[in-house]
């Protein structure tokens, strides 16, 4: 189903949640449907750290440790990726923002652009599940396709159900003692912005422990609510 010709102007929606909330599985289905585009300030931390920049570098052993890079240059990256032609029909921000300076500086960089963030989906899920999710998964280098080692093997072990390709990646951060740290970052620095949200009225909150497509069909319906309204 594609809803993409129902907003005429930009919509900027954010997903809040733990590590291995799905945010990211989430964000990817959803984009082409509503005709937005993801945008993980994690993804684009890891492009930094592979092509060796300047941010990449002073951020490298931070994300390693699972703490959080500092605001400047979380908002550096981002701001150079919003100003990119692709994302002028509006975004999925996951992983972003983490802390309310972040939160701050979002609504004056949408202000400058004449936007602003139209809704928060809060995916609510249990920590000590979060954590078996995220030790285990692993994606397709070629494709992006994820994987898990027990929740979602491949059907041939090393081989992309996909896209056939064989060279699977698994992030540094990735591990159990690593995702820990990282809830305690989402704990302390993130989860205060559900009741900023909250008391904007623009957050959903959404259980999040079931099936990915049962989760997509509710995210989808309430998004094509708040596309419909533009
Ligand atoms: P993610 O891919 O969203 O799980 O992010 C991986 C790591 O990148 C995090 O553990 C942080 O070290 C860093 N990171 C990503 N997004 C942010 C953000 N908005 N603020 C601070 N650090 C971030």
């Amino acid at each position: 189903m594609k809803d993409a010709s129902s907003h005429t102007r930009p919509v900027n929606l954010i997903l809040l949640g733990p590590p291995g909330a799905g945010k990211g599985t989430q964000a990817r289905m959803l984009e082409q449907r509503f005709g937005l585009v993801q945008l993980s300030t994690g993804d684009l931390l890891r492009g930094a750290v592979a092509a060796g920049t300047a941010a990449g570098k002073a951020a490298k052993a931070v994300m390693e440790a699972g703490e959080l890079v500092s605001d400047e240059i979380v908002l550096a990256v981002l701001k150079d990726r919003l100003d990119a032609p692709d994302v002028a029909a509006g975004t999925i921000l996951d992983g972003f923002p983490r802390t309310a300076a972040q939160a701050e500086a979002l609504d004056a960089l949408l202000a400058e652009r004449g936007q602003k963030i139209d809704a928060v989906i809060s995916l609510e899920v249990d920590d000590e599940a979060m954590v078996a999710r995220v030790a285990g998964r692993f994606t397709c280098a070629a494709c992006g396709e994820g994987y898990h080692d027990d929740f979602k093997p491949p059907s041939v072990a090393g081989v992309c159900d996909k896209c056939g390709g064989t060279e699977m990646i698994r992030r540094a951060d990735d591990n159990a003692e690593t995702v820990r740290t990282r809830l305690g970052a989402y704990h302390a620095q993130t989860a205060p912005l559900i009741s900023y949200y909250a008391s904007r009225k623009v957050l959903t909150r959404v259980p999040a422990m079931g099936a990915i497509d049962d989760i997509a069909r509710d995210l989808g319906a309430i998004i094509g609510k708040v596309t419909a309204g533009t």
